[in-house]
């Protein structure tokens, strides 16, 4: 008597459950197909780093204030020249709440999961005008944030097959400490948008669709991320209108976040000093959450990628670790397989003190070498590579 019940509720629980990745989707292209590499071919260095020095125009964007609704309206602007039209926004209010009770940890504990070695230097974010000595940027991020609307842009490439499902592609455009967030977050902006740029191209096809999309308010949280998972979660896979080929929130496939793509000089030293140059053994961190509801599928995520950046990096390898955290890829993590591209892992080593730009005034354009700008670059073949393999990109008239 008590099966009938109990069979109903489970097979409306698999109908509500997300998609999971299909198996062959989790495997690249053998032999490596032609195509992708040639999209990756189409990233290049030197407009990859003058995407980043545009965003640094807008100083440390921080949310709330004019500079960052101005790199907003800028980043728009760009989106909508590469072809990713229509270009649109989601809009929601963020005021502060009060601070949240610390989650004490131990000793050697990273946040996320993980575990701290060796020397540590200070990762507080600097929140002092003065220490910027440069008196243009000084008085370019004079403007305090005010509570109120927030916007944040996005455009999508739609699938010819699969319009209803996607893979959001996204990184974080607001920062903060006062100087030029170039690096936190201005190399993941840039990585995003350069995808955009080739994934719009007149003669790419997708057969599923990917979203771009640069989120507002990561530093104070997640909110903007958190924003649009409250208001489209609900809207998955829906036809609007009814028959119209149209899905204004295709299903979530996956969400790949950009944050940190650059430095990578290794630990600090014992008197908290840094090597002056990127490592040689730079990589690619690589991160899904091992405590998420979706970790397993998000495993297999990483390590596709993993294997994207050694079929389509050039320099640098890519690293995968359990522990992704603090980044806006987190309120996906328990509805889809999330993952995380960084510098270093998140929690051990940028919690450890491994950026001293990190929030900091000399986060600045000037502060990086093309070593540095490398590694962002191989962070952007990595996942191009990977997406295009997923979302099965064709070129041709
Ligand atoms: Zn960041």
């Amino acid at each position: 008597m008590r099966r009938l019940p109990i069979l109903a509720l489970s097979s409306a629980l698999v109908l509500l459950a997300p998609l999971p990745l299909r198996a062959q989707q989790l495997i690249l292209s053998d032999p490596p197909d032609p195509v992708v590499a040639n999209l990756v071919g189409r990233l290049d260095l030197e407009r990859y780093k003058a995407t980043i020095k545009e965003l640094t125009r807008f100083g440390d964007r921080r949310q709330g204030t004019k500079r960052n609704r101005d790199a907003v309206d800028w980043i728009e602007a760009q989106l909508k020249s590469y072809g990713c039209t229509p270009t649109e926004r989601i809009v929601y209010e963020w005021h502060p709440e009060p601070p949240r009770a610390r989650i004490v940890i131990g000793p050697n504990q990273a946040v996320g999961g993980g575990t701290l070695r060796g020397p540590r230097r200070s990762t507080r974010p600097n929140l002092d005008s003065l220490k910027q000595t440069d008196l243009r940027l000084r008085a370019l991020n004079a403007e305090p944030t005010v509570p109120g609307e927030r916007q944040q842009v996005y455009c999508t490439k739609v699938g010819t097959e699969h319009p209803e499902e996607m893979y959001i592609v996204g990184a974080h455009m607001d920062g903060i400490g006062w100087g030029e967030a170039a690096n936190d977050d201005g190399s993941g902006t840039a990585l995003v948008m350069e995808l955009a740029r080739v994934f719009s191209s007149p003669d790419v096809r997708t057969a599923r669709s990917i979203r771009f999309i640069l989120w507002n308010n990561e530093e104070s949280g997640l909110d903007g991320a958190v924003a649009y998972v409250k208001q489209r979660a609900g809207l998955q896979g829906k036809e609007s209108p009814a028959g119209s080929g149209r899905y204004p929130e295709p299903r979530w496939l996956g969400m790949i976040q950009h944050d940190m793509m650059m430095f990578d000089h290794g630990m600090p030293r014992a008197d908290s000093s840094l090597s002056k140059e990127q490592r040689p053994e730079a990589d690619v961190n690589i991160e899904f959450q091992s405590k998420s509801k979706m970790a397993e599928e998000s495993q297999k995520l990483a390590w596709l990628f993993a294997r994207a950046n050694e079929r389509y990096a050039r320099d640098y390898p890519a690293t995968v670790g359990p522990h992704m955290t603090n980044t806006d890829s987190d309120p996906f993590k328990d509805l889809v397989p999330a993952i995380s591209l960084r510098e270093n892992e998140r929690g051990a080593q940028i919690g450890a003190g491994w950026d001293p730009q990190w929030h900091q005034p000399t986060d600045l354009y000037v502060t990086y070498s093309d070593k540095d700008f490398r590694l962002g670059l191989n962070a952007a073949q990595t996942t191009l590579g990977a997406i295009a393999e997923l979302a099965g990109a064709t070129m041709g008239k």
